[in-house]
């Protein structure tokens, strides 16, 4: 259906309630809850021509025994039989006394939350494993640094709506819903993710809102869809909110911001990827950490979204003692490639309350980019930079390639750190104080 078409029809709203979902005591939506999965009603054909790694097979007759492999490959299984508690950590992973302290005292917001696919990844006896580290909090996350804060970012201050985030001219992040597939240690988010019956509830009238705001303001030709991870919501409601964001005619855009093809990539359904289609053009930036979470699974995940036709970009961020090496970063990056992923940005890891223990200096970013940059593919050299504190938005950091000016020549230095000269006549760039040198 042509893009003019879509946006001539009068666009209904999905039958159901976003909030319609059973809720258990504590008001968490049942998909939420923490139990043991109850298994659906007949195994789908689908689900059985995911592809199924062999230590994904040994994880789940060991700790989900009578599952099969079309259970594990329906992601709704996946979601309902994530690790959400203290109990269901100690029946997968040896803990350390830290661990269990931190997830004992937990309350709020960013709950621990990890998809069984995602768990099979992680090192169940060693705490030091990257992907555990990123998902089992410790008792540095109660620690709060100097410079950190709730929203470090300034987002709440340009939210005009609830949800959405209206910071930058021509474009808004959309908060579509606060649910995530796992919660990730370090989340930018983590003040609205995963907060049971806390303030940022989405449902469908704040999506309304959110879209009457957009059909009156003109100037927005972008829309990025973020959360939480959009992903995590149903087929249904999602196509009707890509319908309804594809019939406002100034909007020429859409981006989804995601997790999910690397820790649930079972949710990239053919019937998904048929969907996510018809709202071209659509990009999608999926959230990287490790070169460990490149397995058949999301080799098949990227490869349904891209023959989809949708351009895939990854985000990463520099994590201290899980990625900040660039004998880490590079695989990663050359993989992402071989799985038509275009390293898109390395993130300096944002001033979360409790997130000093990840983050690196903003000289280590640096020295990653310079081992990629021209040591390696162009294509695998992802952008490095700092989110401003406060609300200045993204800031590109690049290794200093400007040296210096002589004369008409331009003095640069390559990949290797030696110094070249570019004729480069009239020219002020370089040169140490160019207000001087022109009048
Ligand atoms: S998936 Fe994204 S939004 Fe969700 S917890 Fe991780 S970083 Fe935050």
């Amino acid at each position: 259906m042509s893009l003019q078409l879509l946006r001539g029809r009068d666009l209904k709203p999905p039958l159901r309630a976003l909030h319609d979902k059973p809720r258990d005591s504590r008001g968490t939506p049942a998909e939420e809850a923490t139990q043991l999965p109850s298994i659906g009603p007949k195994p789908r054909k689908a689900a059985l021509r995911f592809p199924v790694s062999a230590e994904a097979r040994d994880f789940y007759q060991r700790f989900y025994p009578g599952t099969s492999a079309a259970d594990w490959n329906d992601w709704h299984w996946q979601f309902r039989a994530r690790i959400r508690s203290l109990a269901d950590l100690s029946r997968v992973f040896v803990l350390s006394e830290d661990e269990r302290a931190a997830v004992g005292r937990h309350e709020g917001p960013l709950p621990v939350g990890i998809t069984p696919y995602y768990a099979s990844l992680m090192g169940r006896d060693d705490p030091a494993e990257p992907l555990r580290r990123t998902h089992i909090m410790t008792r540095d996350e109660y620690v709060r640094l100097p410079g950190e804060a709730d929203d470090p970012l300034g987002e709440d201050h340009d939210t005009v709506v609830p949800g959405l985030v209206h910071r930058y001219p021509d474009r808004v992040l959309f908060l579509t819903t606060g649910t995530c597939s796992t919660y990730c240690r370090y989340c930018t988010r983590s003040r609205l993710v995963g907060n049971p019956g806390g303030e940022y509830q989405f449902s469908t009238r704040q999506w309304e809102r959110a879209l009457a705001y957009l059909e009156a303001h003109t100037e927005i030709r972008d829309v990025l869809l973020s959360g939480g991870d959009p992903l995590s919501i149903g087929d249904d409601k999602l196509d009707w909110l890509l319908g309804r964001l594809r019939a406002i005619k100034h909007i020429e855009f859409l981006r989804i911001g995601t997790k999910i093809p690397v820790v649930l990539p079972q949710r990239i359904t053919k019937s998904l990827a048929k969907m996510l289609k018809k709202h071209h053009p659509l990009w999608m930036s999926i959230h990287f950490t490790h070169p460990r979470e490149l397995t058949p699974e999301v080799t098949e995940s990227t490869a349904r979204l891209a023959d989809a036709g949708i351009p895939l970009g990854s985000q990463t961020v520099l994590l201290k003692g899980i990625n900040d090496d660039a004998a880490v970063m590079k695989p990663l990056m050359h993989g992402l490639l071989a799985r038509r992923v275009k390293p898109y940005y390395l993130y300096q890891c944002d001033p979360i309350r409790g997130s000093g223990h990840f983050r690196t200096s903003v000289e280590k970013g640096i020295e990653i980019i310079r081992a990629l940059r021209g040591h390696t593919t162009g294509y695998a050299s992802p952008s490095f930079c700092v989110d401003a504190p406060g609300g200045g938005g993204k800031i590109l950091i690049a290794p200093d390639s400007i040296v210096g000016r002589d004369g008409d020549d331009l003095l640069l230095r390559n990949f290797e750190g030696k110094i070249y000269r570019y004729p480069d006549p009239g020219g002020t760039l370089g040169m140490k104080d160019p207000e001087r040198a022109v009048s």
